[in-house]
């Protein structure tokens, strides 16, 4: 058939637009429907045009309305979605980090969706402070005299460099001089600060006496920053906080400790080498420093927790005003707040704690849960549960792994490359491991309700055998 007749056979719009399975968008969608439909039939005008379509059957009017349906759909696709992560990595910097408790969730939705107090003092009916709200939480959670949130861990680091130390110097340990994700280095952030870089002991080795030869009538803090991405090991010495603490009443400097991870109770029960918000404070820290979204599990956000002479020359400072954070974070932070302080169970209402204490036991079960939910509901897949390690992640703990359970998946249809690819792309993404050239799904950051998403989506890909 010659290109004309081709041409004469694509159908008009208003009959594509009265097609009864584009007749059942209500009105709003009029105007979304003219410009699909006049899209679909120019792509397929151009196919004729340059002669890649050369006969009637690939005009169709089925499914050139499917094709509209489709594009509808994507449009209204947002790009910043939800994920299944699969992977084992709890804080996954690329995921989104922290998952937010229900308690947090429903705090944003009630703050956000109506006026609130957020600096308005309710017992005078005048102006107040964004601060008092989660201030008061973490006097009460950890036993300061002040805090502060701002946008996260890298602008408290700044903010409070900028406030203490500015033109005096910050004293650190060579072997504490890091990079923490992708361009966070704290000899920038330092220098950015207006504080001067002092540094002290060795790569390996830095002694309590190491920092007292540096201090002298500029030195400004103490900078202890938790190595929390690496750590160094064999023949090491690190002055502790403890030690630090006596240097810093001695010479009156004040101690800062950058935490990172906001892990707010110990977990050495449970194997976690990470020094909590507590022990540092404890052993002498006069000023903490750490993140949101780590183990806090939280929203992004920084906080900045201590002595209440320090943390108000921070809030008077002009970069306060510049990192702070927004009613939003703020209500998701004090509902995670409310958690810790006022439930019996917050390591089942925290989601990262709870993928962090899950029992080897429970993960067995979910897995197995899980392996045989995906045989009853698909076809080409060997599902099987095996032993698998999944990681804190987030830049915390890097020596752990978290000993747990997955479940692999192969099947003779697809390789594992494509049903990774094709997980990826669902409208929910399923995002995996491959191990041992099967695919892997670590239930220990998948929660039960999710399951149903990614049998659904094994499902999905099913249909291109
Ligand atoms: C993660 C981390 C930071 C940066 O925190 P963000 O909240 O990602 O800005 C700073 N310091 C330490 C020690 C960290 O572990």
């Amino acid at each position: 058939m010659n290109k004309q007749e081709l041409l004469r056979n694509l159908p008009q719009i208003d009959v594509v637009l009265d097609h009864s399975l584009l007749s059942e968008y209500p009105d709003e969608y009029k105007d979304i429907l003219l410009k699909s439909a006049r899209q679909v039939v120019d792509e397929l005008r151009n196919k004729i045009l340059n002669g890649s379509i050369a006969t009637k059957d690939d005009i169709d009017i089925n499914s050139i309305v499917l094709t509209i349906k489709e594009k509808i759909e994507q449009q209204e696709e947002y790009e910043l979605k939800r994920i299944i992560n699969c992977t084992g990595v709890i804080l996954h910097t690329n995921l989104g980090r922290a998952r937010l408790s229900e308690r947090a969730l429903e705090n944003v939705k009630n703050v956000s969706c109506g006026y609130s107090n957020l600096e308005y003092d309710l017992k005078s009916g005048q102006r107040g402070s964004r601060h008092d709200h989660i201030e008061k939480l973490l006097k009460e959670l950890v036993g300061v005299e002040a805090a502060i949130a701002v946008n996260n861990n890298a602008a408290a680091t700044m903010l409070c460099l900028s406030a203490l130390a500015e033109g005096k110097k910050s004293m650190v340990s060579r072997g504490e001089l890091v990079e923490i994700g992708g361009s966070f280095r704290i000899p920038d952030i330092l220098k950015r600060s207006g504080s001067i870089l002092c540094e002290v002991g060795t790569t390996n080795k830095t002694k309590p006496q190491d920092y007292i030869d540096g201090i002298d009538e500029d030195a400004g803090i103490l900078l202890k920053v938790h190595t929390s991405n690496y750590r160094i090991v064999g023949f090491t010495t690190e002055t502790s906080v403890s030690e630090l603490s006596e240097i810093s009443l001695e010479y009156n400097i004040p101690l800062v400790h950058d935490l990172g991870s906001g892990l707010i109770d110990s977990l050495t029960d449970n194997g976690i080498d990470e020094i909590s918000v507590k022990e540092s404070l404890k052993d002498g820290s006069d000023v903490v420093l750490f993140s949101g979204d780590k183990m806090l599990g939280g929203p992004q956000c920084g906080i900045i927790a201590g002595k209440k002479k320090y943390i108000d020359m921070m809030k008077k400072h002009p970069l306060a005003r510049v990192f702070r954070v927004d009613k939003m974070t703020l209500a998701a932070l004090e509902g995670t707040l409310h958690d810790y302080l006022y439930s019996t169970t917050t390591h089942e209402n925290n989601p990262t704690l709870r993928m962090i204490t899950y029992t080897e036991d429970e993960l067995q079960k979910r897995a197995t849960d899980l392996k045989t939910y995906i045989e009853k509901n698909t076809g080409i897949y060997t599902a099987n549960v095996i032993p698998c390690e999944g990681q804190i992640g987030g830049g915390s703990a890097p020596l752990v792994s978290l000993s747990g359970f997955g479940v692999t998946l192969e099947s003779s249809s697809f390789s594992a490359q494509k049903i990774e690819r094709m997980l990826r792309k669902q409208s929910i993404p399923v995002i995996v491991r491959i191990a041992d050239d099967k695919v892997l799904i670590d239930v220990r950051t998948v929660h039960d309700d999710e399951f149903e998403i990614i049998t659904a989506a094994l499902k999905n890909i099913e249909k291109e055998v």
